[in-house]
């Protein structure tokens, strides 16, 4: 071997050892809904290995399509309110239905998937020394009386309502999680998510913005629960994504709780007209009744997050919801394509 060659060859090895140790085994459940493919991607991209595990109960196989072509990513179909038994260096804990209609119409398996699923997870990390990560939500402030809400806000949640299955599931899901490290020294931390949208957010999931703005692209009706002043904060996913990888690569010792979200709050009543502009669409608005326990105002304190680790939301909603329109445009034409036909067909067992 020439001198050259031999220096090739050791700076490849020194590069494939420098790789083997950046690069991290990190399992993400939920990986097939509207956060989780985000996440994924994000993972794969910053050189890592993805396993994803998801029961496909809301998110849906075709957002995996590109990256199952990734050697270094793979999908396992399982149900996480039943134990798994994988080894890797990192858990991210997102599997939960998010929309309230789908939670609602599924409230028994949605608290046992908080609970339950948080539990063999935690379990897991504990057996395996691995570090994990709980996606936890706004909701655990339920319809809060201090405004906006700092992460000492113990909340104030309806136990028995509606939507309890969820918030009462991801509160006892962070109970556990902090049980965990005080009991056991598990490595933990717990991120509140706020309202977040953008691409790969299902059309008919509900959520004020999916469904705003398919009603804008179809020029229907735009439907308002309640007066439409409730205020809500919104985050574009790329911005939510950069703040969850923050909190995820930092030191043992920060635990969370901590929000993330933007600050920067609209009325309903707003939202849907920028949506009506941006979509040059002739819907109307009407109003509905609010639903039971809708929270008057939600609003992230995000202090924590921008001390600990600079991070600020940096896409503005006009060009957050640009790219959504974007995205929801792309999904009609794909229904609408041979594509959509055989899914269709696909769902109804024809194929
Ligand atoms: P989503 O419904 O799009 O995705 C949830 C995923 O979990 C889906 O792919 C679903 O099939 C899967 N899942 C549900 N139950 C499961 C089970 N028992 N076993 C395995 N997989 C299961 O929701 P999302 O918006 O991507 O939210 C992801 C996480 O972030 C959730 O835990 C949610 O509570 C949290 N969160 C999201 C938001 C938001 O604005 N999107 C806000 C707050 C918190």
């Amino acid at each position: 071997m020439t001198l050259a060659g031999l220096i090739c060859f050791m700076l490849r090895h020194v590069y494939d050892l420098l790789r083997f140790e950046y690069m991290k085994k990190i399992l993400v459940t939920g990986a097939a809904g509207f956060l989780g493919v985000h996440v994924c991607r994000r993972l794969l991209a910053d050189g890592h290995e993805v396993i994803g595990v998801d029961n496909f109960f809301t998110g849906k196989r075709r957002n995996l399509d590109d990256l199952l072509s990734n050697p270094r990513f793979s999908i396992i179909n399982h149900d996480v309110t039943k134990p798994l038994e994988i080894v890797a260096d990192y858990i991210m804990n997102l599997a939960c239905p998010a929309s309230p209609i789908w939670y609602q119409s599924a409230p028994i398996e949605t608290i046992k998937t908080s609970f339950l699923g948080t539990l063999n997870l935690l379990e897991l990390a504990k057996k395996t020394g691995a570090r994990f990560l709980q996606a936890s939500t706004s909701e655990v402030y339920g319809s809060p009386l201090e405004h906006p809400q700092r992460e000492e806000y113990w909340g104030n949640v309806n136990p028995i309502g509606i939507r309890a299955c969820y918030d009462e599931g991801k509160r006892a899901a962070e109970s556990l999680c902090f049980d965990f490290f005080r009991v056991y020294g598990t490595y933990i931390k717990v991120i509140r998510i706020f309202n977040t949208y953008g691409p790969y957010m299902s059309i008919d999931d509900g959520r004020v913005v999916s469904t705003f703005v398919t009603q804008a692209l179809a020029n229907q009706p735009i439907t308002m629960f309640g007066s439409g002043l409730q205020t809500r904060s919104f985050c574009f996913v790329d911005d939510l994504v950069e703040g969850i990888m923050r909190v995820l690569w930092s030191g043992d010792e920060i635990t969370g709780p901590l929000n993330i979200g933007n600050p920067h709050e609209v009325t309903l009543l707003e939202l849907a007209e920028k949506i009506i502009h941006l979509t040059g669409s002739k819907s109307e608005i009407i109003f509905k009744p609010l639903p039971h326990d809708d929270p008057p105002q939600r609003c992230p304190d995000i202090t924590k997050m921008r001390t600990l680790f600079s991070w600020n939301p940096t896409c503005d909603l006009t060009r957050g919801l640009q790219k959504t329109i974007e995205y929801f445009l792309q999904e009609q034409a794909n229904a609408n394509s041979v594509y959509g036909v055989e899914n269709k067909l696909l769902k109804q067992g024809i194929l």
